[in-house]
């Protein structure tokens, strides 16, 4: 039995600014991820597989609208919402994923049906949700993943007519809340909601496991994806280095194929976890402006977060120990 099991997770990085945040919706986000890790914790405490705590942890993470995934979930810039979702399986390099899903409730457990239960490994649109209702999982309304505080933020990223990290289309929604100081430093709304979420996990049996699910960036094209449902983008897992759910500016995560290079790095450089998750972050991606972070662990439990922007929503937890979580930098 491996005594190092652990689970990290994150809710997303980008413009988080302790200046704009209130007290009291510090203290709402620390306690979702607290409850978050103290599930997967439990998870693996009883034994459980790396791959059950990823997919139980990321399904609390949607179901919580603090967090861009699932109930939560930034707007399109048709004012829909399209969600993706990944998960791998360190054990076995199976991997499942769907993207552009709209009426999925959780889209990580279609995900987890796509590894579990077909031959493929990533389903789109239309397709992969006639996959989840043929295993019967829940179905919502779109409107179902709305919220009044995304709304807002796509109505100024609308104006600016680009994409956005949700973070920074909240930053940006604090700021112009009649502030004429380019530094926030009004309190954001203690409702404001944002974040893509994800997790890995190192079981007592010593196998890895990773899962991602986002809504994407704020007024994003109908049809684009980016990095988090991609393998070896936004999620990867191997028993033989490491497990990695990203973050950030999809586009150049995709471009950098930044999940997989951690693991790579491992492998060909023969670097530890923490010394490839930092070059990834901190040194490759930033040369295309790549900007967020990730959670990584390896085969013996050690965990990195590295992120390159002023915050990210994220933590781990050990067994028998209390949760970790940390919100800037
Ligand atoms: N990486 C996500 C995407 O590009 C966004 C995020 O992490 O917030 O879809």
């Amino acid at each position: 039995m491996n005594a190092n099991a652990v689970i990290a997770i994150h809710g997303g990085a980008g413009t988080i600014l302790r200046a704009s945040m209130s007290v009291s919706a510090e203290t709402e986000y620390h306690a979702a991820l607290n409850a978050v890790l103290s599930a997967g914790q439990r998870l693996l405490g009883d034994g459980g597989s790396a791959l059950d705590a990823v997919s139980e942890a990321v399904r609390l993470l949607e179901d919580c609208a603090l967090f861009n995934a699932g109930r939560g979930a930034v707007y399109t810039a048709a004012g829909t919402h399209e969600l993706d979702a990944a998960i791998m399986d360190g054990r076995t390099l199976d991997a499942g994923a769907v993207c552009c899903v709209k009426r999925v409730r959780n889209p990580i457990l279609a995900a987890r049906r796509v590894l579990e239960r077909s031959g493929h490994v990533l389903f789109t649109g239309e397709g992969a949700e006639a996959f989840a209702a043929a295993q019967g999982l829940e179905f919502v309304d779109n409107s179902y993943f709305d919220t009044d505080t995304r709304y807002r933020q796509w109505q100024l990223a609308r104006g600016l007519q680009r994409p956005m990290l949700d973070h920074d289309a909240a930053t940006l929604a604090a700021r112009s809340s009649g502030d004429k100081d380019p530094t926030p430093h009004e309190p954001i709304d203690p409702n404001r909601k944002f974040g893509t979420v994800g997790a890995v996990a190192l079981d007592r049996h010593g196998h890895l496991a990773a899962a991602t699910s986002t809504g994407g960036v704020t007024n994003k094209q109908v049809g684009r994806v980016g990095d988090s449902p991609l393998i070896g983008a936004g999620c990867y897992a191997d028993d033989a280095t490491c497990a990695v759910s990203t973050t950030g500016s999809g586009e150049m995560f995709i471009r950098m194929v930044a999940a997989y290079d951690v693991a790579a790095q491992m492998a060909y450089r023969q670097v530890s976890l923490e010394e490839a998750a930092y070059d990834v972050v901190m040194n490759r991606l930033p040369k295309i402006d790549g900007r967020g972070g990730l959670v990584a662990v390896d085969a013996r439990g050690n965990v990195t977060l590295p992120f390159n922007t002023e915050g990210m929503y994220r933590g781990f937890a050990r067994l028998g120990e209390a949760p970790v979580t940390a919100i800037y930098r």
